[in-house]
């Protein structure tokens, strides 16, 4: 039987022949095929007022906005546990520390009664995530960085196409970062963006992410490039190339088809899969939502003989995610009580899920769940 992945990526004809496109330019850095791409996801989110960035990697972009938000050593920056480690090691990049707060049982995003308590002079920013297939409650979000004076790094690397009542993800916040790494919704191979509110935002953003030249992207996103600068900050090799936003570009052409087929495919499997009572599905109807990742959780100590059975029937699942506070290097942090961080991480694992995903491959994924229940 043919294996299923965890993902699959939607690469068809159509980014094939951008790619081949901007290989054939003769310009391979950061050029025209950028400038479009920035100007193609203002236009999909409707930051129409706001400035966006592309950069290398979602990774480059937290740490970019971070740099933006003035975090630096001695802050200290407000995070669920829950995340990716990408979001961890862009914090440490600066020089801050993480302080690890708790999700909320129901939508797996933070809990702001608990982040209340983690709250100190040191407390420059917090770094609110979009999960799986849930979004944060962002009206309470603004509400607390307006409270407690804090600079917001929205992470939406799960959450680019949806919408929070009625408003795009990326439209609406202080500093909003997307993700376009491999298995994301729409990928660049590798790239992110950052989409900020000040003109002297982004132009920070364009000198740190070309190695703290002064050069213009102006003139870079004409395929040429000024060969005197200024540079006067801190900066890194973080730009995102041609190559890179070509095929992004043909990507977000099919955000229609992505978002359909996957909010289909997760509708189905909540159908299913609600109906065996030892299993949690995500707490949605996905109205309104691009999901990225399908998760459940299961009884604690199921999970392996689970990923097992799966595993057996050519069936890939993975684990979103050890939480932070597990990993050697964060074990020290300061903490809010994580109890539902703990649950969490020890019930959930995910279902394979891609854009495009046939009723057979879902049929094939529930009968298996359903099997190992019986
Ligand atoms: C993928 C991801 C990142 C990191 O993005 P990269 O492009 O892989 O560097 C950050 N946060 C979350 C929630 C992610 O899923």
């Amino acid at each position: 039987m043919e294996p299923i992945p965890m993902y699959k990526p939607l690469i068809e004809k159509e980014e094939i022949d951008a790619a081949k496109e901007a290989l054939e330019m003769g310009w391979l850095g950061m050029g025209s095929y950028v400038a479009k791409f920035e100007e193609s996801i203002k236009q999909y989110v409707g930051a129409t007022n706001k400035y966006v960035a592309a950069v290398s990697t979602g990774h480059a972009a937290l740490h970019l906005g971070l740099l933006v938000a003035g975090v630096g050593r001695g802050d200290e920056v407000i995070i669920t546990s829950f995340n990716n480690v990408a979001d961890f090691q862009a914090i440490l990049a600066t020089g801050a520390e993480p302080v690890f707060c708790d999700i909320d049982d129901n939508t797996l995003c933070i809990d702001l009664q608990k982040a209340e308590e983690l709250v100190s002079p040191k407390t420059k920013a917090i770094i609110v995530m979009d999960y799986g297939c849930m979004l944060c409650d962002h009206d309470s979000v603004e509400a607390f960085a307006h409270k407690y004076d804090l600079r917001v790094i929205h992470d939406a690397a799960h959450s680019f196409g949806s919408k929070y009542k009625g408003k795009m993800i990326g439209s609406f916040s202080d500093i909003c970062m997307f993700s376009f790494d491999p298995v994301k919704n729409i990928t660049c191979i590798d790239g992110g963006t950052l989409i900020v509110e000040t003109g002297e935002e982004l132009r920070m953003i364009h000198e740190m992410r070309l190695i703290g030249m002064g050069q213009p992207s102006a003139v870079m996103y004409k395929n040429q490039r000024a060969w005197t600068y200024e540079v006067q900050r801190i900066g890194f090799r973080y730009h995102m190339a041609n190559l890179h936003a070509a095929i992004g570009l043909a990507q977000l052409k099919k955000m229609k088809i992505i978002t359909e087929s996957r909010r289909l495919a997760a509708r189905y499997l909540s159908e299913e899969l609600r109906r065996t009572p030892e299993i949690i599905t995500p707490k949605t109807d996905f109205h309104d939502t691009t999901p990225f990742l399908y998760y459940i959780r299961l009884p604690e100590g199921k999970r392996e003989g689970f990923r097992e059975h799966l595993r057996t029937r050519g069936i890939d699942t993975g684990i979103h995610w050890q939480p932070g506070h597990w990993f050697a290097l964060f074990k020290g942090c300061k903490k809010s009580d994580l109890s539902a961080t703990d649950r969490v991480g020890k019930e959930i694992v995910s279902l394979p899920f891609h854009s495009r995903m046939s009723t057979e491959t879902l049929d094939r994924i529930i009968d298996a769940i359903k099997s190992f229940f019986a």
